[in-house]
């Protein structure tokens, strides 16, 4: 089967990947130039953890860990109110994590795949027909070409979703939030931690990257829901929004690139249905979660994985493997969801009232008594693809 994915992120790589692994010719097409970009850093466990090692990737991400020994809560006035360590976190999630870069892991994807399946950068499509038989597709460079299928990767504004389902705004619920980041000097004392300093309705978050002596500056706050902001006009709307803010804040502020930086609002994708004829989505194209669920890159890999899968299952019939796809991934992708809403009022409060509770909540919660009400809370993040031997082995290691 010819099958053109459109997206090289994690979602995409994945499934090119596994697609190749079954016989398939997948060719992926990706907007953005070839090589490693800047970023930010994600939590990584769950089935991503698992696809990772089913293609033998877990030493090399582990390899290329973030400094990150644990995750530290601050306010103004009392210092460090709160600390979570990596011990917890994994047992909390009943297995283990990573913190990565997102950039690290799209690099040892590709690099899965590199000399396998042939990838195109500084490309996307701009026309799609379907017929019975195949999917046509145009270029943005005008080139035109046939497949069996068509994925769609390209991310939670996926252009896939836009040509074939409709524009965002049917699909999108916006979280009323949004977020920020750039790199930054390391602040002494703070360069081997991922520090999180929370005020009414605004959050900064610094942690470290793969890169000595850089460290991320990363803001989260309320926001109604608006489009894409101008990279011109950025720097002064995060400014803005952090005015007379407390802690390190007006120093990150100060390294703020004014040619432009990630900022963008939370936006989850809903839709009632993920593929259409020979088309189909993955990803956060048809699921995103945003980044309080910490879990969308995850299952953006279970999405390549389970749809590859699906697609050796059926290989005459496209339409019962999108459905099987769908039907296993849909409810764990709602389930979530739902949890990132949740995570999202709790992380960042908007009131006085509400961070005093906070405050007070957090150094009572995050302890090894209080790991069942931690897992009620995040909900069930470990893999989906789990099996029996899996199971048996989590039990021993419990016991
Ligand atoms: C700040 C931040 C922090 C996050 N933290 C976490 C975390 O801790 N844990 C976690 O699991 N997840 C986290 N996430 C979410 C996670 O990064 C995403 O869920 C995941 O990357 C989704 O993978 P994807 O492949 O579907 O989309 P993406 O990774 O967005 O990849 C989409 C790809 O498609 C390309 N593309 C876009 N449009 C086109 C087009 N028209 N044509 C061709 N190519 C196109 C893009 O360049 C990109 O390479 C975070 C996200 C952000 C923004």
């Amino acid at each position: 089967m010819k099958v053109l994915i459109s997206g090289g992120g994690i979602a995409g790589l994945t499934c090119a990947y596994w697609l190749f692994q079954k016989g398939h010719t997948p060719v992926v097409v990706e907007r953005a130039e070839a090589g490693p970009v800047g970023g930010y850093g994600i939590d990584f466990s769950g089935t991503g953890y698992e696809v990772a090692g089913r293609m033998g990737l877990r030493d090399q991400l582990a390899a290329r860990q973030l400094r990150s020994d644990s995750i530290t809560f601050v306010h103004a006035v009392e210092g460090v109110t709160a600390r979570l360590n990596r011990r917890l976190v994994e047992k909390v999630l009943r297995g283990p994590y990573l913190a990565l870069m997102h950039s690290t892991l799209e690099d040892v994807l590709a690099a899965a795949i590199r000399d396998k399946v042939e990838v195109r950068h500084r490309q996307s499509i701009a026309a799609v027909h379907q017929s019975d038989a195949r999917v046509d597709v145009t270029f943005a460079d005008g080139a035109q070409a046939s497949f069996d299928v068509l994925v769609g990767a390209d991310g939670v504004h996926s252009r896939t979703r836009e040509l074939v389902f409709g524009a965002e705004p049917r699909w999108a619920r916006h979280l009323d939030f949004s977020m920020a980041c750039y790199p930054v000097p390391d602040i002494p004392g703070l360069a081997d931690t991922r520090t999180h300093f929370t005020e009414p309705g605004r959050q900064t978050v610094l942690y470290p990257t793969d890169k000595v002596g850089t460290s991320i500056a990363l803001f989260l706050y309320r926001s109604g829901p608006h489009g894409s902001i101008p990279r011109a006009e950025r720097a002064a709307r995060l400014r803005a929004t952090y005015t007379d803010s407390g802690w390190h804040t007006a120093q990150l502020l100060g390294h703020v690139p004014d040619d432009g930086f990630f900022m963008d609002t939370l936006t989850q994708i809903e839709m009632p249905r993920w593929h259409c004829g020979r088309v189909v989505l993955i990803g956060d194209a048809c699921g995103a979660l945003t980044l309080t669920s910490a879990q969308g890159a995850s299952l953006a890999m279970a999405g390549g994985y389970l749809l590859a899968e699906a697609l050796a299952a059926h290989p005459r019939d496209h339409e019962t493997a999108f459905a099987g796809y769908e039907e296993q991934l849909r409810p764990v992708v709602a389930e979530r969801q739902r949890r990132a809403r949740t995570m999202a009022r709790g992380l960042v409060p908007a009131t006085r009232v509400g961070l005093a509770a906070q405050r007070l909540i957090m150094p009572l919660v995050l302890r090894d008594v209080c790991v069942p009400l931690l897992r009620r809370g995040f909900g069930d993040t470990s893999s989906i693809l789990r099996t029996a031997a899996n199971d048996m082995m989590d039990m021993e290691t419990a016991q």
